[in-house]
């Protein structure tokens, strides 16, 4: 309850009783239809706090989408919201994440004019001066020479050019006019360095970015360092785990994370960020939980056929990093991501891919939980044997039925579902594993 409090607290309203609110463009403006909202920290929020409202507050969260769509029409540049700040953008922070948001409630039925939200998506992805977009248009990536979050903010961009694609497709927009942003979909593959099998830095002449040391902080990426960013296909993980040479190659390098130590290198920052230190007193290798890039990434097990490590690293983060103490948070809480991964992962599920309508299964962390949902549905989520030790999941029902796959859909939420797990000390290593129970990645649909 403590992280569902937090994540309610931002987005927050930005407008007079009378719906009089002070726009970007610092005129006054009538909200006709909606609620105006601000505080957007999107680079944290489109991950899982925008999706969590969505799922518990989808007439609060249609109304933050059309409160962007908004803002990005008030825009002399014609963006979308980066970091909504009181009629504002402070510009905090990469990737032009709206879109995320705005496909995500509209695949999930938000009610919102579509046109106008792709209109708005296509037009802030291709404005060439901000954020290294004109060459990222050009090469395909960001060049690290030119700018200093290179590589984090080409994968970011990569993601957010999927979302324009789903929503283009889900509009029945002509492939020849969409299929730019399936190209540029596949722009994070352009990072991958074979040797290191990580992400790294690309100069503008197509030289990697040297000397490159994975663990060092800065450089190619902001606030963290390769092993955090290599998981960021959040549409393809499978395009992941065939550029890693398949599932043992991957999950070698997933485990991986936990086994390197958590050290670092500070000469980019000129001393020691709190996220680094974060980083050490939590302990989990590199797995740096206390900041929002690698948040997700437990849950990618899902997709190599190795569930039960999500189940068991997922568990250990909630008993780990989250206490209802003044210091119960492991990072900055960053309006409701860092809580809404808690409350997510409580549930048992999480959305890895916001903008398809699947949540990944994780653990549940109670014996019973029950959502209620503004439809007037109830998802029950019981899983009586549960215990820190009982943490597998040895199978699972919905609605009576067997359900072998790693992933729930927002539609069997939405009509209200009786979940229900066995529990187990020992991971089912037959449950979960076959390609047709992972779930979505853009690669099988292009293949
Ligand atoms: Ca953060």
């Amino acid at each position: 309850y403590t992280s569902y409090y937090h994540t309610m607290i931002n987005p927050s309203v930005y407008m007079d009783v009378d719906g009089k609110y002070r726009g970007l463009d610092h005129n006054i403006h009538q909200a006709k239809g909606f609620t105006n909202y601000t505080i957007f920290s999107l680079w944290d929020t489109y991950r899982a706090e925008h999706p969590l409202l969505m799922l518990m507050k989808p007439n609060e969260a249609t109304d933050m989408v059309k409160s962007m769509i908004k803002h990005q029409q008030q825009s002399v540049h014609g963006l979308l919201p980066v970091w909504s700040h009181m009629a504002n953008d402070n510009w905090c922070m990469s990737g032009y994440h709206s879109t995320s948001v705005l496909t995500d409630a509209i695949t999930k039925g938000a009610d919102v004019n579509k046109e106008e939200a792709l209109k708005a998506m296509v037009v802030t992805s291709n404005v060439s001066y901000y954020d290294g977009i004109g060459d990222y248009i050009k090469l395909g990536y960001v060049p690290f020479d030119v700018n200093g979050t290179a590589a984090s903010t080409t994968l970011e961009y990569a993601y957010d050019d999927w979302c324009i694609y789903q929503l283009g497709k889900a509009l029945n927009k002509p492939e020849e006019e969409i299929a730019v942003y399936a190209q540029r979909a596949m722009n994070y593959k352009n990072l991958y360095d074979k040797e290191h099998k990580l992400m790294r830095g690309k100069n503008k002449d197509g030289q990697f970015q040297s000397p490159f040391n994975p663990l060092k902080w800065g450089d190619a990426f902001t606030e963290g360092n390769s092993w955090h960013y290599t998981w960021s296909a959040f549409h393809d993980p499978q395009g992941l785990i065939d550029l890693m040479g398949g599932q043992q190659g991957f999950n070698q390098m997933m485990d991986s994370v936990f086994i390197l130590p958590p050290v670092f290198d500070d000469s980019y920052y000129g001393g020691v960020i709190h996220e680094i230190r974060e980083m050490q007193i939590m302990n989990m290798g590199q797995y740096a939980h206390g900041n929002q890039p690698i948040q997700h990434m437990l849950y990618l097990y899902n997709y190599s056929g190795q569930p039960w490590k999500a189940q068991h690293w997922i568990r250990e983060v909630m008993d780990k990093l989250y206490t209802p103490n003044p210091d119960g948070y492991c990072g900055d809480e960053d309006n409701g991501q860092t809580s809404a991964w808690y409350v997510f992962s409580a549930m048992g599920f999480y959305p890895v891919c916001p903008g398809t309508d699947q949540y990944v299964m994780g653990t549940p962390y109670f014996k019973q939980m029950k959502l209620h949902l503004e439809n007037g549905k109830t998802v029950q989520i019981s899983a009586p044997g549960n215990s820190d030790e009982n943490r597998y999941i040895a199978s699972m029902t919905v609605n009576g039925k067997t359900l072998t796959r790693n992933y729930l859909t927002h539609k069997e939420l939405m009509n209200g579902a009786k979940i229900t797990m066995k529990m187990s000390s020992t991971p089912n290593k037959q449950r979960g594993v076959r390609e047709s129970d992972f779930p979505y990645s853009f690669s099988k649909e292009v293949r």
